[in-house]
């Protein structure tokens, strides 16, 4: 072998006895096939084969893997966000004529996609109150096609009857997608509750560290499987196996990240309903959250993100009370170490459900530093708001 074919063609050295803990990082554009006869009938390896690096690596195949088993689904599939997981759902499912049913609580994104990109296609959307239940009955008609549903919803964190509103939506035939950013499969799982597609932003408690974005979808019918793959290649969507090794090594402490920041959230969502300046505290384990009677019967416990009411007289000193935060950061993509904490603009709401707007809404999510200087930064940042 010549220098110049020796720098391209890299030495296979002995993997005897060299065992890991850790998943490897596998990256790949091109696959290679052991002879001709194998690359002209590589489509035969069919969805779970190895083909091009877009449809996947071993890396990002065992992500996909630890969410089907976690979820106790099929298949999964990685994409590049959260969002991309909405979405992908959504391009696979719906044609021109198709309707689909969003809660008016969604993460914001999926009413944009909604309004801006699938109705000038013909694709109509139809947004619910995310308390309806079973009553969502009443809003699928012959061409509604999916409905979407998030669990609780972002900000102002409803939750919904996800058992009513699946049971209601396969009677008509009609399948259901669910958002299970909050939860994470720890704490809810959409496909044992009936749920066609479980959706999460790994963004958040997965990749657990604030450094990567991804999504993932999972399912229990391998064909919808198929159509998702569908989608992804011919939309050119694949995602890189270095983001699915971070997000991996995220999933070896997302229990007992969980575990920790669930349990100071709820007793700092306790304590901050005792508060003057809190209208009122929108935590699902608390009686003031509505659809709470859902969570404490679907659900195996909190994760560390809520929000906050405050009452309306505070909004002319909260400015100045935010930007003396110590420990806190001012920020919205949650999920991670560092707690954050948000001043949120909630929409109206457009089929008169419970929102009210009472007085500004701050999200929390708590992280993993000290629980009292947490609490410590809290505290001073409501008595800046007055009494
Ligand atoms: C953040 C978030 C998303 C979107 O995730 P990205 O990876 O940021 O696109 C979707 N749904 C919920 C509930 C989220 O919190």
């Amino acid at each position: 072998m010549r220098d110049a074919t020796r720098c391209v063609h890299a030495p296979a050295v002995s993997q005897e006895g060299y065992a890991s803990l850790t998943v490897p990082v596998h990256r790949a554009s091109t696959i290679v096939y052991p002879d001709g006869e194998a690359f002209l009938r590589r489509a035969e390896r069919g969805v779970d084969g190895y083909t091009y690096g877009l449809h996947g690596t071993p890396t990002t195949r065992t992500l996909a893997e630890q969410l089907t088993r976690l979820h106790g689904g099929a298949r999964t599939v990685i994409v590049p966000s959260g969002q991309a997981a909405i979405s992908m759902v959504m391009l696979t499912l719906l044609a021109p004529g198709d309707r689909v049913l969003i809660p008016d609580n969604a993460y914001p994104p999926v009413h944009t996609l909604c309004a801006q990109h699938l109705a000038p296609r013909g694709i109509d959307f139809t947004v619910y109150d995310p308390l309806v239940g079973a009553g969502i009955a009443d809003l699928i008609d012959a061409r509604t096609r999916l409905v979407w549903i998030e669990a609780p919803g972002s900000g102002t964190m409803e939750v919904p009857d996800v058992p009513a509103i699946v049971a209601a939506a396969r009677a008509r035939g009609v399948l259901t997608g669910c958002d299970n950013t909050w939860a994470t499969p720890l704490l809810f799982k959409p496909l044992a509750h009936g749920a066609d597609f479980a959706c999460e932003a790994l963004t958040k408690y997965v990749g657990g560290h604030s450094d990567l974005l991804l999504g993932s979808i999972t399912v229990a019918d391998v064909a919808l499987h198929r159509r998702l793959r569908q989608t992804l290649s011919a939309l050119g969507i694949g995602v890189s196996p270095d983001e699915c090794s971070l997000a991996l090594r995220g999933m070896e402490t997302m229990a007992v990240r969980l575990a920790h920041s669930g349990r100071v959230a709820e007793d700092f969502a306790r304590r901050l309903a005792a508060m003057p300046q809190v209208e009122t505290v929108l935590h699902p384990a608390l009686p003031s959250c509505p659809g709470h009677a859902a969570f404490t019967r679907d659900f195996k416990g909190a994760s560390g993100v809520f929000s906050i009411v405050l009452k309306a007289a505070t909004e002319p000193n909260l400015a100045a009370a935010l930007s003396e935060l110590k420990v806190f950061a001012i920020g919205a993509s949650w999920g991670g170490t560092h707690s954050l904490l948000a001043p949120m603009e909630i929409a109206p709401r457009q089929n008169g459900g419970p929102w009210h707007d009472a007085g500004r809404l701050i999200r929390l999510s708590i992280g993993l530093e000290d629980p009292d200087e947490l609490w410590e930064d809290l505290s001073a940042t409501l008595a800046r708001l007055g009494a």
